[in-house]
């Protein structure tokens, strides 16, 4: 089978990475998460970046680089995680689709919320890749 990208945003700003409560589906719900989602057709994940963050929090970002590695979900799924930015004059952050909650995490805060336990490894890779650690 095809391996099919979810793309994760390590969002940082002002030295705090942001995190986000899944409200669903049911067996991920009150979990936290790097917001993002699954790459389209044609699409290069930078781009579905920056729509995914546009859909689930309504804010204008860019993306950075790409930390390494890669980690599984349920098949065909695997998680890659980018950096990324707010642009100047984008919206707050807002909890519109698939989350809850929102925090700004300061680098002593990270692991203060039940994140997903595939995003686990992902988060301490971005956190070490953004000299968060
Ligand atoms: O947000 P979306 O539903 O498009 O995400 C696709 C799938 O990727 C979700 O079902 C979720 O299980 C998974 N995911 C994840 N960790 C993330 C983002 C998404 O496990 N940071």
């Amino acid at each position: 089978m095809t391996e099919r990208i979810v793309v994760g945003a390590a969002l940082v700003d002002g030295g705090r990475l942001l995190a986000a409560r899944r409200s669903a589906p049911a067996e991920l719900a009150g979990r936290w998460e790097l917001p993002g989602g699954k790459v389209e057709t044609g699409e290069t994940p930078e781009a579905a970046l920056v729509r995914e963050l546009r859909e689930e929090l309504g804010v204008s970002a860019r993306p950075g680089e790409r930390v390494p590695g890669q980690w599984p979900l349920r098949a065909p799924f695997v998680l890659q995680v980018w950096t990324a930015r707010l642009l100047p004059g984008s919206a707050a952050p807002a909890p519109l689709e698939d989350h809850d909650a929102l925090r700004w995490l300061a680098p002593a805060e990270i692991w203060d919320v039940p994140w997903l336990d595939q995003d686990v490894p992902a988060v301490e890779r971005a956190v070490a890749h953004l000299g968060m650690g």
